[in-house]
This record gives C-alpha cells, sequence and structure tokens, in this order.
C-alpha cells in the first residue's frame, strides 16, 4: 500500500506543470524538511473565558523552505496526507509539543494547555494512540493538557480504525476537539456521538461577525446547541475587541485570533506568557 510508505507517490492531477512541478518538490523535499529541522511549531496564545490562570496555545507548524521560503501548512499538510508523509509529519509535530512541554514544566511553568493538529489520516492508522501516548509518556506529560484538534473530512470519518483511535485517545485522557466547524460534514449529532469534547467554530463565521447578523445568528444557535449537548465552544479568527465581548457573552469557552496574538515562535511565546522571562 503505497501511502504506509515513506517514499510520495504522485496521482496525475491535470493542474498546470508549473504548480505540478512546485509540489512535486515540495513533495520530495517535505521528507527533508523533518529530517533537516527546517520545521518549527508555532504558539497561537488563546484564552479560556473563565479559567484566568491557564495560558492555553494552538501549535501551528511552519516551514521554511530554502527556496521558496514561508510555506503555508494549508499547502504543504495536504501534500503530506496525498503522498503519506502525513504520519511522519504528525509524528514530528507531537514529539515537538512534548519537548515544548516538557520546557515549560524544567522552567516551573504548569498552567499550560496545547492544542495540536491532527489529521484524520493519523486516526485512520492502526496504533496511532499507542503511539502518541508513548511519546507523552516518555516525557512524562499529562494527557489532560493537551486538546487534539482534528479537522473534519469525509473519508474514513467511520471506519473501524478511525473509531477506536478516537476512543482511545478519549480513554486516554485527551481533549479532543472537531476544528472548522461549520465548514464540513460534521453536525453537532456526529461530536455528541463520537468521544469529542469541544468544537472549533471555524473562522470564517467569526471574521464578519460584527456585521453578519446571519453568522450571529449561526453561531449564537450552534453555542446553544452545543452547550445542551456538553460540548465546549471554541472560536477562532478573532480579529477585534468587539467581536472578543461578543463571544465571551454568548458563552465560547475558548478564544483565539489575531486581536489577542498572532501565532509566535516559542521564545517569543515563553516571553508572551511571562514578560519577565529570561532565554
Ligand atoms: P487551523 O487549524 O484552522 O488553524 C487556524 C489558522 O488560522 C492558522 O493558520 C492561524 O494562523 C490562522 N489564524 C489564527 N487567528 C487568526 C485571525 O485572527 N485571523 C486570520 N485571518 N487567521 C487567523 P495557519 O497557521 O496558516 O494554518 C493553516 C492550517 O494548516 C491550519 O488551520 C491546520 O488545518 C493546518 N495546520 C497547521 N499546523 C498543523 C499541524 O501541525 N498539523 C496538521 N495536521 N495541520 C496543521
Ligand atoms: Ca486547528
Ligand atoms: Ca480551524
Ligand atoms: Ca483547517
Amino acid at each position: 500500500q503505497a501511502k504506509e510508505k515513506d517514499v510520495p507517490y504522485f496521482i496525475y492531477s491535470p493542474e498546470s506543470d508549473l504548480i505540478s512541478e512546485r509540489r512535486i518538490k515540495l513533495a520530495l523535499d517535505l521528507a527533508n524538511a523533518i529530517r533537516n529541522n527546517e520545521l518549527e511549531l508555532y504558539h497561537q496564545p488563546q484564552l479560556f473565558s473563565n479559567q484566568t490562570h491557564i495560558t492555553p496555545s494552538e501549535l501551528l507548524i511552519r516551514w521554511k523552505h530554502p527556496l521558496y521560503g514561508f510555506i503555508s501548512p494549508d499547502e504543504f499538510v495536504m501534500i503530506a496526507e496525498e503522498t503519506g508523509l502525513i504520519n511522519h509529519l504528525t509524528t514530528w509535530v507531537i514529539t515537538r509539543a512534548a519537548k515544548h512541554a516538557k520546557a515549560l514544566v524544567t522552567f516551573g511553568i504548569h498552567d499550560f494547555h496545547f492544542a495540536i493538529n491532527v489529521s484524520a489520516h493519523d486516526l485512520s492508522k492502526d496504533g496511532f494512540c499507542h503511539e502518541i501516548c508513548n511519546i507523552f509518556k516518555r516525557h512524562n506529560l499529562l494527557t489532560n493538557q493537551f486538546t487534539l484538534e482534528l479537522t473534519e473530512t469525509t473519508h474514513s470519518l467511520d471506519s473501524e480504525t478511525f473509531n477506536k483511535n478516537l476512543f482511545d485517545l478519549s480513554e486516554a485522557g485527551f481533549n479532543l476537539a472537531i476544528d472548522d466547524f461549520g465548514t464540513g460534514y460534521s453536525s453537532l449529532t456526529y461530536a455528541s456521538d463520537h468521544p469529542f469534547d469541544d468544537i472549533k467554530i471555524d473562522k470564517q463565521f467569526i471574521q464578519d461577525f460584527f456585521n453578519s447578523e446571519k453568522h450571529q445568528a449561526i453561531v449564537k444557535a450552534t453555542i446553544t446547541m452545543a452547550k445542551n449537548l456538553d460540548l465546549n465552544v471554541t472560536a477562532e479568527g478573532i480579529e477585534d475587541g468587539v467581536t472578543l465581548e461578543l463571544l465571551k457573552e454568548l458563552g465560547c469557552d475558548k478564544l483565539q485570533g489575531y486581536y489577542i496574538a498572532k501565532p509566535m515562535p516559542f521564545n517569543e511565546y515563553l516571553k508572551w506568557r511571562s514578560p519577565n522571562f529570561e532565554t
């Protein structure tokens, strides 16, 4: 099965040669990038609306390609999924996240909560839960300080392996979230029938929140129903103070967006959380 191999494989696509060329180059370079430490894990600080003592963050991968410069994860994560490199990438992300968490603990900082993005492809892999639990165990970390964010996709969402991993991760203590909620196929029924704890409302509903009565109505209804189903709600893409206050009032549990802070390297994140911190 090509998907399980480390070597990228290619599916014919009718795009222009230039785009294909870039994609092929990126696919080939990505394997090396993982090995050569061209990747970095940024932190975007978040806020819990009712727990001021915990400073959560979402971890977002960055790739500085020697030729193309910074490449959006939206572009290369998809390539990684298509070529089967995603499992490597996710293992790298989780190992790096565990190292960051371990560094905080070593500095005596315990009030963190990291949200990590995983792919549906990862959960479709046998033993995924076991593999990542081992990484966290090796670093002596508590799983309940981590949220795993999963973007809804049509494929594999109800395969046996996928559901077993989901269940095992929940049992292992991870907080599980559906990312980009409202844009894809998942519904609140799906969320509550599976061991999810959170939904993360997609930023497209938040970005023109103030101007869009329609988006306000959708978000309001989503929050109300989510609460009745015992799901926590995160809002991302908050770019102004008015939207932040409105979302707090509506009962969002976790808030994220450029208005609060942009994604930043780990060192800057340390200074952001404790301005007197010296690295
Ligand atoms: P996402 O998980 O939905 O992440 C949120 C994206 O919104 C991030 O883009 C973040 O920088 C951006 N963002 C945050 N606040 C604001 C805001 O106020 N306004 C606007 N316009 N954007 C905001 P980024 O870092 O480019 O990541 C894009 C996507 O790539 C992510 O979407 C996620 O699906 C994927 N991704 C990123 N890191 C990882 C990773 O480590 N593993 C996996 N599997 N996917 C990742
Ligand atoms: Ca996410
Ligand atoms: Ca999202
Ligand atoms: Ca996304």
